[in-house]
């Protein structure tokens, strides 16, 4: 779950990492409410899920309250990258010296947080990431020992701090992990961190991403909760308890069970792949897999205009699968998709199931016995569809 600029960057203050003093607005006239009691030069920041707001016009320097106002009017309801933006933070403005780029991250390959950090933050982070990822020092943290000392030492020279500021910045940094850590974030991110023209370090810039599967032990930060920039099948999969994740693929995958979605997925790439076709998300439907959770989960699956082929892939353990059956053919009544469906049941009461499909002989409806019959058949009847 990503947190607003605003939002990271006051969960900053309370683990003490120094952050302008600023406030949000939903209308031009609290912009300038704001910037009238800040009394001094202001910026004006949309607040919306994306990067790269500077470029798009949702981060402006306003020199008095006037101003602010104006520019409040410019951004609010400005589209950026697709998204509305609804409210922005007025922060006095900083006198930037210096930005700099400051990360933890969750190093999935080797499984524990990654510091990474540069002299040359700021907007184009990405481009030098690119370009020059040697200027961006990278450091993994031991989780079971934390952020050593030495590795604040390391990391501050490496990248060319000043030595004048390394105190404040071994400060921010060790800030700046138990931040991380203790709100079960995988990226907690200050971009611009800037030494101001008083040599002070100031967060300007904030983005946390919380951890989803944390949020029941987070409950201050799932309050704060925006889904407007979600993708629309993940908020509908969320309100229905279902495990769902949009990936970039043709084929709509239902599945029980992680590891056979997991499994199905990577069958559908293994002979798709050289036709460019894959999964076109995660889902495990969970168990049971009632009339109304195969409904809810084929709505979301159609919900993505990508999607031009749907494999249900369901083994039944507990779950019997002439229920499950049951259960696609009301949701298939209910949806009426008019893509082509695969389905493949396996396990208790599989030819019960298997009957009840084939006997409703609806036309765009085909069985399949073996997984990798199931996804030949998905490849195929999604390129046909292309
Ligand atoms: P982003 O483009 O979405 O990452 O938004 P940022 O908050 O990082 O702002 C983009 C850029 O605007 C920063 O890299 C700074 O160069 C500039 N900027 C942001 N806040 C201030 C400020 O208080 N003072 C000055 N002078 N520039 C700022
Ligand atoms: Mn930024």
């Amino acid at each position: 779950m990503k947190l607003h600029e605003y939002q990271s960057k006051f969960l900053f203050r309370e683990f003490g990492i120094p952050i302008p003093d600023g406030q949000v607005a939903r209308t031009p006239d609290e912009a300038h409410e704001i910037a009238s009691q800040l009394g001094e030069a202001v910026v004006v920041k949309a607040q919306v899920h994306v990067g790269g707001r500077g470029k798009a016009g949702g981060v402006k320097l306003a020199r008095d309250a006037d101003e602010a106002r104006q520019f409040a009017a410019d951004i609010l309801g400005m589209d950026i990258k697709g998204l509305t933006v609804e409210q922005v933070l007025i922060d006095p403005a900083a006198a930037i010296q210096q930005e700099i780029y400051l990360a933890i991250t969750n190093d999935r390959a080797a499984g524990c947080p990654l510091i990474m950090s540069s002299m040359e933050g700021g907007m184009d982070i990405e481009e030098l990431n690119r370009e020059r990822p040697e200027a961006i020092i990278r450091e993994r943290i031991d989780p079971s020992l934390g952020l050593q000392n030495f590795q604040l030492t390391y990391i501050a020279s490496a990248m060319g701090m000043p030595r004048a500021r390394w105190r404040s910045f071994g400060s921010i940094l060790r800030s700046l992990y138990r931040c991380y850590s203790e709100s079960d974030a995988e990226l907690a991110e200050i971009n611009p961190l800037v030494i101001t023209g008083g040599g002070e370090l100031l967060a300007v810039d904030g983005k946390v991403i919380i951890d989803d599967n944390a949020l029941f032990r987070q409950p201050k930060l799932a309050a704060q909760r925006d889904a407007s920039g979600e993708p629309e099948s993940e908020r509908l999969a969320r309100e229905a308890g279902i495990t769902f994740i949009k990936l970039d693929g043709q084929i709509g995958c239902m599945v029980n069970g992680a590891g056979l979605a997991m499994t199905t997925m990577d069958m559908t790439k293994l002979y798709g792949d050289a036709d460019g076709i894959g999964p076109a998300n995660f889902l495990d439907i969970g168990g049971g897999a009632s009339p109304e959770q195969v409904a809810a989960a084929l709505r979301i699956i159609l919900s993505d205009a990508k999607v031009r082929c749907v494999l249900i892939n369901i083994f039944g353990g507990i779950t019997r699968c002439d229920e499950v059956a049951d259960g696609i053919l009301t949701a298939y009544n209910e949806v009426k998709p008019n893509v082509p469906m695969v389905i493949r049941l396996q396990g208790t009461n599989a030819s019960e199931g298997n009957a009840i499909i084939s006997q409703a002989r609806m036309p765009n409806i085909a069985s399949a016995e073996t997984l990798t019959q199931a996804a030949q058949m998905a490849v195929a009847a999604a390129k046909e569809q292309a």
